[in-house]
């Protein structure tokens, strides 16, 4: 099936949507994004990443594109242009383009931003097998730039880290900066140990996952003790289960990490639970 994609105030087949060799996220990943996903045709967790968005803009001084009140009609109405049951709406805004390659920003009077949305649909999202068998990933240092809260497109190393797990056998990368993990190629990164489930406090060093703050907070609600510090791969290795969070995954448990098998080497009863909570909780705010 042809895809119905966004761009800049149009709906269009994808084969026929375009955007400048200029535009600045071509040439210098100068552009922001967001992924929500969808279950039963509804927005998980819509305004979290509409306001990341938001914050993303504008920690990179960037206008919000001229549509950005009208998100949700857009987001809507892709997943039913598409008919979209489960799956994830990618979202994204670059500085636009200025007709020709300058590193000086152009003047946000003259040029907008590019806007572009589209589906992806996956059946069975929320059953997915890593979440029942659970995941394998190794350790890699972290190399990214220092503003790793601003979910950017540059996209490079992360990507890269995908393949370096997936050459090991693995299905992500831990990243390790200064000796301790800052999170997974496109997760946030927790373990538990004695039933506390901890994971990096936010900062500029790790992106503020929408999923991570939910799942947090329901964590909380449920009773279960949070503690936001560093911890380090030797430390996961030795904890009793680890997991990550993502909008694309939920909650998927992890089940070795650098060949070192954690506890019985199958999902843990922590993220099992969270998993479950976080999907009921947030079907019931769905929209
Ligand atoms: N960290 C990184 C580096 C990511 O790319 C992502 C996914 N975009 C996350 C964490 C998880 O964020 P979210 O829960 O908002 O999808």
């Amino acid at each position: 099936m042809t895809r119905t994609v966004y761009v800049n105030g149009q709906y269009l087949p994808e084969t026929e949507a375009t955007v400048s060799i200029f535009d600045r996220s071509f040439l210098m990943a100068d552009g922001v994004y967001e992924v929500t996903s969808v279950l039963g045709g509804k927005l998980i967790d819509f305004e979290g990443h509409l306001k990341r968005l938001e914050r993303s803009l504008t920690e990179l001084g960037m206008e919000k594109p001229e549509a950005f009140d009208q998100l949700l009609d857009i987001h809507r109405e892709l997943v039913r242009l598409n008919d979209i049951d489960e799956g994830m709406i990618y979202l994204q805004v670059s500085r636009g383009s200025a007709g020709d390659r300058d590193f000086v920003f152009p003047d946000p009077a003259v040029v907008k931003p590019t806007l572009v949305l589209f589906t992806q649909s996956k059946p069975g999202l929320a059953n997915s097998p890593a979440a029942q068998k659970g995941i394998k990933v190794i350790s890699i240092d972290d190399i990214r730039w220092g503003r790793r809260d601003i979910k950017t497109v540059q996209l490079l190393y992360p990507s890269m880290g995908k393949m370096m797990a997936k050459k090991a056998g693995c299905d992500d990368a831990w990243m390790v900066e200064d000796g301790m993990v800052t999170e997974g190629t496109s997760n946030n990164a927790y373990i538990v140990k004695d039933g506390k489930i901890i994971t990096r406090q936010l900062s500029n060093d790790i992106l503020h996952g929408i999923t991570r703050a939910a799942v947090l907070r329901f964590a909380r609600e449920a009773q279960m003790e949070v503690e936001e510090r560093p911890f380090t791969i030797a430390e996961a290795q030795a904890a009793d289960e680890a997991f990550i969070t993502s909008a694309s995954t939920f909650v998927f448990p992890v089940v070795e990490i650098d060949g070192t098998q954690l506890g019985s080497g199958t999902p843990g009863p922590v993220a099992k639970r969270l998993r479950e909570i976080y999907l009921d909780e947030s079907l019931k705010t769905a929209i």
